[in-house]
């Protein structure tokens, strides 16, 4: 079977609460900074960033984006809407 991203990922054994904070806000000190400080030192952030975006997900952080990140980047992928 073909290795999965998911076995490199840098959150494995962290409490995933931190993953899934109940504000976006990430200053220093919220939990969302937390998973994204965590995320930036993660071999595959682009790559679950991608599949993240990709997949619509809408929870939680994953590659270092917040959900209002990601469907910021998902509206400028479908470009100017008419
Ligand atoms: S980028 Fe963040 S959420 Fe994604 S696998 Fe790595 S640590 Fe987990």
């Amino acid at each position: 079977m073909a290795p999965d991203w998911r076995d490199q990922a840098s959150c494995a054994g962290e409490d995933p609460e931190i993953f899934f904070p109940l504000s976006d806000s990430a200053s220093p000190g919220d939990e969302a900074f937390l998973a994204r400080t965590i995320c930036r030192r993660c071999p595959v952030l682009l790559v679950c960033r991608s599949w993240a975006i990709d997949h619509g997900e809408d929870d939680g952080i994953w590659g270092a984006t917040t959900a209002a990140q990601r469907r910021a980047i998902r509206r400028a992928r479908l470009g100017p809407q008419k």
